[in-house]
């Protein structure tokens, strides 16, 4: 059977079930598979844009690699390992050989094979292999990942490992009778499930079917992406573009072809139905209206016909004239000679407090940030800005912030921010607006007030307030407190989200936990 070009080992293409567990991370962004599948041209675009390849932070991947050693030392007390980090794929294939009755356990075995066209390599983190009576193997395959939750990638991730192990077997005609899958992960930031609790062990068939979704046939994702142009594949810039190696080039391309994506809200079935209408870019969304005296704005006549098909799309209804303004005010950034609407039309009322009604007031605005890998916070940051004056603290963990190094960076967190805090008050009872940076964070400072980070806190450290120059502010903030903790479980953002706005809070004169797009 002749096998497409991609297939071709000897070709510098190197797919990864990494790769591919990243893409359904990074929503099924066609993009980032793109990039994977050409290296050549990527190269060229990280040249032209004067970007680099970024790696892992030390910070996860120390986290990661301490966590692999971990479970890999746990196993060894009372299993055979072989480590076969350093090795080529034709060493898994003797150890696979040389398996008998008693159980094997390989780790960072390398696999390399055919799965649906495609010439895929890994290292799997564990294979535990036994031989049965019949001289069949048995395999357990996992991955190790030191997060503390177990997400869909992971398992297809898994998965393609077992279809690569499929593939070296038939070709090494070794008698792999049935493969599970698992995934190790954190419970919580000390303490794991071996490899051999039950519970971890899943059904591989759905994550295969999902995997050979994405890599066999004309249809699929990969060879869709394949044939395709970069700039013609639907893509939205958003939050999950901060975890990927190549918003470096998304981000200036994006702006260098006044691309939909820089409208935040723009998603991509948006952009699709923009698409369709053939507004392919901000320029052709913005002429859409046109101003029409100070701060007015008109339908543009030119695109009458337009304008009323486009308000009959199910999608698109209701929402062009905002749209339109958005990419005026985008493009105002990137023309300063352009008019753009200072308000948007449709626009809720700002959250932000009113210093003119309320000239005591306190803001404080926080930060927390969230290790993907330990679940704990690395960073923690304010500004408190008083009547007169701000001031302003960051804390930074230096290490991988497990329980105790997360504890002691909070504690002196709160501690900072209650000096801060007393500093910039201007009498005993300010009232205090706390805006939040974004919903992770929201979500970040409500689990800082639960149990049993309660007391280090950042509101515990503002709590302590009490009996100070701030002592009203300091009720308000354990009543805030209280409201938080409450809302902790099991969404906070959703439950925090109608708290939302300075007015009603200053008007119940009580705390709430703010949030503000970035
Ligand atoms: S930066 Fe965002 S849009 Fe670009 S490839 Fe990565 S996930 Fe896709």
């Amino acid at each position: 059977m002749s096998m497409p070009p991609a297939a071709d080992h000897q070709s510098d293409l190197r797919l990864t079930p990494t790769a591919l567990s990243q893409f359904i991370r990074l929503d099924a962004c066609r993009r980032f598979l793109w990039f994977q599948l050409h290296p050549q041209a990527t190269h060229a675009l990280q040249q032209r844009y004067g970007t680099h390849p970024r790696p892992l932070s030390p910070l996860l991947a120390e986290a990661g690699q301490r966590f692999e050693q971990e479970v890999i030392r746990t196993l060894a007390t009372h299993h055979r390992v072989i480590e076969l980090r350093e090795c080529a794929p034709s060493e898994t294939v003797t150890a696979l050989r040389a398996v008998g009755r008693e159980p094997v356990i390989l780790t960072q075995a390398a696999l390399e094979g055919c799965i649906g066209g495609w010439w895929l390599q890994g290292r799997a983190d564990l294979i535990e292999v036994v031989r049965d009576r019949q001289g069949g193997l048995h395999a357990l395959v996992a991955d190790i990942k030191a997060s503390r939750e177990e997400r869909l990638e992971h398992r297809v991730q898994v998965a393609l490992y077992t279809l690569l192990l499929e593939d070296v077997s038939r070709r090494a005609g070794l008698p792999l009778q049935r493969s599970v899958g698992a995934v190790v992960h954190r419970d919580d930031a000390r303490a794991f499930r071996t490899l051999h609790d039950p519970e971890l062990h899943f059904d591989l068939a759905p994550y295969r079917q999902l995997a050979l979704h994405l890599l066999d046939g004309p249809d699929a994702p990969l060879a869709e992406v394949r044939a395709a142009d970069l700039d013609a594949l639907p893509f939205a810039l958003g939050t999950h573009c901060d975890g990927c190696f190549f918003n470096e080039i998304c981000l200036p391309r994006a702006a260098e072809r006044a691309d939909l994506a820089l409208i935040p809200e723009v998603s991509r079935p948006l952009r699709a139905a923009l698409h369709a209408h053939d507004i392919r870019d901000l320029y052709a969304l913005a002429d859409l209206y046109m101003p029409s005296g100070a701060e007015a704005w008109q339908p543009n006549p030119r695109h009458a016909a337009r304008l009323a098909l486009l308000q009959r799309d199910p999608l698109l209804a209701g929402q062009i004239e905002r749209l339109a303004a958005r990419a005026r005010a985008v493009l105002k950034r990137l023309d300063p000679t352009l008019d753009a609407p200072v308000l948007l039309p449709d626009a809720p009322p700002a959250p932000l407090p009113n210093r003119t009604a309320y000239p005591h007031l306190i803001e404080l605005l926080l930060d927390l940030q969230v290790d993907d890998l330990t679940g704990g916070v690395y960073l923690a940051a304010a500004l408190v800005r008083g009547p007169q004056e701000e001031r302003c603290i960051t804390r930074l963990s230096a290490a991988p912030p497990l329980p105790e190094l997360e504890a002691a960076l909070l504690t002196e967190f709160a501690q900072a921010l209650e000096t801060a805090l007393r500093q910039v008050a201007a009498d005993d009872a300010p009232p205090l607006h706390l805006t939040v940076y974004d919903r992770r964070a929201q979500r970040v400072g409500a689990g800082g007030l639960h149990p049993p980070y309660a007391a280090p806190s950042v509101a515990g450290g503002a709590g302590r307030l009490a009996g100070g120059a701030a002592a009203g502010a300091s009720r308000d903030l354990r009543a805030a407190a209280g409201d938080c903790a409450r809302s902790a479980q099991p969404t906070p953002d959703l439950r925090l989200a109608p708290c939302r706005g300075y007015c009603g809070l200053a008007a119940r004169g009580q705390l709430r936990l703010d949030h503000r797009h970035a």
